[in-house]
Order: structure tokens, then sequence, then C-alpha cells
């Protein structure tokens, strides 16, 4: 992390939820930052890529961050509401990536991954899949709220999980069936 030259002294704490005076400088402050009552900074940006820039948001970045984590607070809340888990967390695979990170691992050009836009979404299967997908409708419906993304992905060995994108505005409400 020696590497990382970016906006050391930008001061995050205005966007972030806790009182923590965190700047891009002390990355391991920030990772343990929350955005929303069950979601912090450092599960929103983690990866397995390795790559010089450390994967830091801009604060831009984190504020879209932020407003996907209002969705996903909702959807953790209905989850356990419908389906009687009590305090069943929903696991991201993957939020904001750099440029570098996504290059690597294969993004598409304009992914909303790039901007702090979008979420993958741990699921154990379809029938998780599907739930989500709904939950997340209704929300949209029941809140008068757009999202710009809705895809249930596949990957060739089998794997599901849902990729979630809500930007600032011009949300397109795209919903697909993705095999990639
Ligand atoms: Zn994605």
């Amino acid at each position: 992390m020696a590497q990382v030259e970016i906006n050391k002294q930008a001061r995050l704490s205005e966007h972030l939820t806790s009182s923590s005076v965190a700047t891009l400088g002390n990355l391991s402050e920030l990772n343990c930052t929350r955005l929303s009552p069950h979601f912090t900074l450092g599960e929103m940006c983690k990866t397995s890529a390795r790559t010089p820039d450390g994967n830091i948001p801009s604060h831009v970045h984190i504020e879209n961050l932020k407003r996907l984590c209002g969705w996903l607070e909702m959807l953790r809340s209905e989850w356990n509401k419908r389906y009687g888990e009590g305090d069943a967390p929903i696991i991201i695979n993957s939020g904001y990536r750099s440029q570098a990170v996504n290059k690597m691992v294969g993004g598409a050009l304009n992914s909303n991954h790039l901007t702090g836009c979008a979420v993958d979404i741990h699921v154990t299967g379809m029938e998780q899949l599907v739930r989500y997908a709904t939950i997340l409708l209704d929300i949209s419906d029941l809140n008068n709220e757009d999202f710009d993304e809705l895809l249930l992905e596949r990957s060739p060995r089998g794997t599901y999980w849902l990729h979630f994108a809500v930007k600032p505005s011009g949300n397109r409400c795209k919903i697909r069936l993705i095999q990639t």
C-alpha cells in the first residue's frame, strides 16, 4: 500500500456515517468505516486483484457507494423479514473497482463498478438470486425509485451472482439474465 499517492489529504469524514477523521492516507481506518449500519467501506472496495493504486475510491465514488448501501440495507432487512433468518448478512463479492482493478478482472469498459455505482452480490444459488432480485424490484416500486441495472448473472462454472447498480441520475431500470 506504500505506493498509494493520490489525494492523501482528502477528508472523507463528511461522507461516512462514523465521526472518523479518515483521510485517504489512512487506509486501515477507512476500511473499517461504515457507510451504513451493516456495510463498511472495506467490504465495498475489496478485491483479489492486487494493483499499485490500492483500489481507493474518491469522495464522489464513496457517495455513490453510500447510495447503494441504502438499497442494500433495505434488501437485508426485507430478506430477513420474508425468510425468517434473523440477521443473515448480504455478502458483497465486488463493489468499487479502479480502472486498474476493472481491467485486471475483465470488467466492462464503462462498468458501473468504476464509479462505485454497482455491487456484485453473493448468492447461494438460483433461488436466492431470484428472491434478491424480486425484493429489489419491490423496493424500487414501493419507494418509487429507479435503479440502473439488475443483472442476474451466471458464470460458465455455474456460479450465480446478482449485479445491482444505482446511479445518481439517469437510471435505466435495465433487467437482464446474463450468461458470461
Ligand atoms: Zn458487476
